[in-house]
C-alpha cells in the first residue's frame, strides 16, 4: 500500500511521519476532534489522573505536538516544576506553542525539538513522560523505550497513550470500515489530505496491541509495566515504572 509500513524503508517512513504532520499540524486540534468525537479529551484527561504529577515536578511530554497534555501539567507542576515539550517536527511545535502561549501558559514550559529514540537530556532527568498518540509514529519503538527509560528518575514513571487493540471483536469491521474509509474523508473535506489519514489508519492497525507493548516496555528496562483499557480497548494507557 503507497502508506504501508511493511513495504518502506525506515527512512523513508520517517520522511513519511514528518510529511504526515507537517500537513496536518494547522488542523491538528480540530481534526482530533472531530474524529474521536471528542473523546480525546477524555482519554488525556484519565492519563493526567494516572501521572501523579505533583508540585513541583519536572514532565516530558514527548510527541507532544500542539500541546493539550504540557498545558494540563504546566498548571499542575506550578511555577516551581517545569514541563518540556519535544517533538520531532517544528511545524507541530510551532501550532504548540501558539495555542499555548495564546492561553496564557508561559513561565514553565519549555519547547525541545527531539527525536524519541535520542533524547537530548542527562540521565535521571523526570519525575514524569508521557507520550501521547506519538509511539505509533516512532520508527525505532525499543530504542525510543530505552531512551526514555534513561532519563527517567529512579521512582519516574512513563505513560503512553496509544490506540491499541479492541476487546470486542465483532466490533472490528465497523472499526475498520470507519478507519479506512470514514477517517480519509473527513481528512480530505477538512485538511485536504486523504492521504495522511489514511496512513493514520494504517499506523493504528500495525501498532502492538496491548500486552505485546506492555512486553516491550519491560525488555527495554522498566521495572514493572500494567496497562489500562479504555473505550473497550480501542485505547489504552500504558504505564511503566523505573525502580
Ligand atoms: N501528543 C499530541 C496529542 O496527543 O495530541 C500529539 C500527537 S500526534 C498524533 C503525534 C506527534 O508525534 C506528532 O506531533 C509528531 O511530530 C510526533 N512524532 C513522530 N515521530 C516522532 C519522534 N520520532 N520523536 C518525537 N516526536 C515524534
Amino acid at each position: 500500500t503507497h502508506f504501508g509500513f511493511r513495504t518502506v524503508a525506515k527512512d523513508e517512513k520517517a520522511v513519511m511521519v514528518a510529511d504526515v504532520f507537517h500537513s496536518v499540524a494547522a488542523k491538528y486540534d480540530l481534526m482530533n476532534d472531530l474524529m474521536s468525537f471528542g473523546i480525546h479529551r477524555l482519554w488525556k484527561r484519565f492519563a493526567i489522573h494516572c501521572s501523579g504529577v505533583r508540585r513541583g515536578q519536572k514532565v516530558l511530554d514527548l510527541a507532544g505536538g500542539t500541546g493539550d497534555l504540557t498545558a494540563k501539567f504546566s498548571r499542575l507542576v506550578g511555577e516551581e516544576g517545569e514541563v518540556v515539550l519535544a517533538d520531532i517536527n517544528d511545524s507541530m511545535l510551532k501550532v504548540g506553542r501558539e495555542k499555548l502561549r495564546n492561553k496564557g501558559i508561559i513561565g514553565n514550559v519549555r519547547y525541545v525539538q527531539a527525536n524519541a529514540e535520542a533524547l537530548p537530556f542527562p540521565d535521571d532527568t523526570f519525575d514524569c513522560i508521557t507520550i501521547s498518540f506519538g509511539l505509533r509514529n516512532v520508527t525505532e519503538k525499543e530504542q525510543a523505550l530505552r531512551s526514555m527509560y534513561r532519563v527517567l528518575k529512579p521512582g519516574g514513571r512513563l505513560l503512553i497513550l496509544e490506540f491499541s487493540t479492541p476487546l470486542f471483536k465483532p466490533l472490528n469491521k465497523a472499526y475498520d470500515l470507519y478507519s479506512f474509509h470514514v477517517l480519509p474523508r473527513i481528512g480530505e473535506m477538512v485538511a485536504r489530505d486523504a492521504g495522511s489519514y489514511r496512513y493514520l489508519a494504517e499506523s493504528i492497525r500495525m501498532h502492538p496491541d496491548q500486552e505485546t507493548l506492555k512486553a516491550m516496555m519491560l525488555d527495554a528496562g522498566f521495572d514493572s509495566a500494567e496497562y489500562f483499557n479504555m473505550t473497550g480497548g480501542i485505547v489504552a494507557l500504558h504505564r511503566g515504572y523505573k525502580f
